[in-house]
């Protein structure tokens, strides 16, 4: 059997105290039962507990073992492919506000529960930057900031020199910085939800895997194994996977499978130089570059594979010679960990809610911006299933569909992908 990509991650190895699950038993019932122990399911739980709710974690593997303890650790309070001018002209002025707002305070957020928790995950708020490689790129930039500025967000532009004296990119021209954003430890950070959660009076089972649920007279069953427990509300929060329950969540959306690496740490001179203030970084390129470095400064880095195939070791070989190229470091640095993960896009890149019947809900579509997003999604959810009218929550409630023809879908990525390298190479990048 393989191991689970959480454990092959730089996180694992480098994390805190896991948090305290209890063994499934007989006889569970709650008032709600949250089916994923990622960042929106421990989210929402602890948002329930507080409140006094009898709330039951059920996750199929461990905290963090999906998306939220694979990830990169970026804090970015904005949507990766929709602008807030996109968001209004697709939900209109009122919806697309409240949305927007929403999702830029969800930084702040992610911080503050941190500090409010004491939860130690190395959390550093000192800046997202996303540069721009090419002059029509920084004019989207200065576009975007003034949006999350008018927004009232602590959004500004660096020229050039600033951005070069704050990055080590080779290309750049100016660059975004969010001052709210910043980074963390995620396996840390869902450890420290967790066992907040479970200090509130969460109960968490982990190797629970909901295999069914169904309605009986006026609760929810849900089946795990030979276990049956019962519940009054239930909250899908199982984001791309598909395996029993979460089918329904995970089919609503396109699987991106992303490739991560953790480099051996960089000597003090190289840090200062590509990274003096520690922020994490961000081009505009379609083949997006990232990096950040963790409390070890190794850098952390990933990217997109064009063919699945052999893609884990020609990944880590890619990502490291593009990071020695881009930050002109003196060698390529040995890639000590790699991994990868499925992030969950939806069509129209912006979350939803979903609504599976009466008390049953589920919540998606982070679009690799999670840590921020999940922070809201998860207090919407809970404000949601305690009987919020859906009219004045910020994310829509809709019925689920399936992605048509779905894994064609996945794998358009790929293809994606390979233009972008091409566009680059062509354009001498
Ligand atoms: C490689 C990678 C890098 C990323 N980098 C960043 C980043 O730097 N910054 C950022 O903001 N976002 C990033 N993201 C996105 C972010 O990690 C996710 O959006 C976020 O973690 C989603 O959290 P979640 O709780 O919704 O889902 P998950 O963390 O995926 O949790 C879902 C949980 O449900 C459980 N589950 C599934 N099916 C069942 C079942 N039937 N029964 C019980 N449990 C079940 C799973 O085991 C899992 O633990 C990245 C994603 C990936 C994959």
């Amino acid at each position: 059997m393989s191991i689970a990509q959480h454990r092959r991650t730089v996180w694992f190895p480098t994390a805190g105290q896991r948090p305290a699950a209890t063994p499934l038993g007989p006889d569970i019932a709650a008032d709600v039962a949250i089916i994923g122990a990622g960042f929106t399911g421990l989210t929402a739980a602890l948002h329930l507990a507080r409140r006094g709710a009898k709330v039951v974690i059920l996750e199929a593997d461990a905290v963090g073992a999906g998306a939220s303890g694979v990830n990169a650790g970026f804090v970015v309070p904005n949507f990766a492919k929709a602008d807030p001018d996109a968001v209004i002209a697709r939900l209109g002025r009122e919806r697309g506000t409240r949305l927007l707002n929403m999702i830029g305070i969800g930084a702040d957020r992610v911080f503050a529960t941190i500090r409010d928790n004491a939860i130690a995950c190395d959390a550093e708020q000192n800046g997202w930057i996303h540069v721009a490689h090419s002059p029509a790129m920084l004019d989207v930039l200065a576009r975007r900031a003034a949006a999350w500025r008018a927004l009232g967000r602590p959004v500004a532009m660096l020229d050039e020199a600033q951005a070069r004296a704050r990055t080590g990119l080779r290309h750049c021209v100016g660059a975004l910085i969010d001052e709210s954003g910043g980074m963390l430890h995620p396996l840390n950070y869902a450890y420290g939800l967790a066992a907040a959660a479970i200090a509130a009076g969460a109960t968490l089972h982990e190797n629970a895997p909901v295999d069914r649920i169904a309605r009986v007279g006026s609760v929810w069953q849900l089946a795990s194994g030979g276990t049956t427990l019962r519940a009054d509300k239930v909250l899908l929060c199982t984001n791309a996977f598909t395996h029993g329950a979460a089918r329904p969540l995970g089919r609503s959306t396109v699987p991106l499978v992303v490739y991560q690496i953790a480099t051996r740490p960089l000597d003090a001179a190289n840090v200062r130089r590509i990274s003096p203030q520690r922020n994490p970084v961000a081009d505009t390129r379609a083949n997006l570059l990232t990096y950040r470095l963790d409390r070890d400064n190794r850098l952390i880095s990933g990217g997109m594979s064009m063919l699945p195939i052999g893609a884990e070791s020609r990944m880590a070989g890619m990502i490291a010679a593009r990071l020695r190229h881009e930050l002109s470091l003196p060698e390529t640095p040995m890639v000590d960990f790699v991994w990868r993960g499925t992030a969950a896009m939806t069509m129209d890149f912006l979350p939803h809610l979903h609504e599976f019947g009466p008390g049953f809900l589920g919540g998606i579509g982070c679009n690799g911006r999670g840590i921020a997003l999940t922070a809201m999604l998860g207090e919407v959810l809970a404000n949601a299933i305690s009987g919020a009218d859906p009219r004045d929550l910020p994310i829509g409630m809709t019925k689920p569909g399936g992605v048509p023809m779905r894994m064609l879908a996945a794998a358009a990525p790929s293809f994606a992908i390979a233009q972008a390298r091409w566009q680059d190479h062509r354009a001498g990048l």
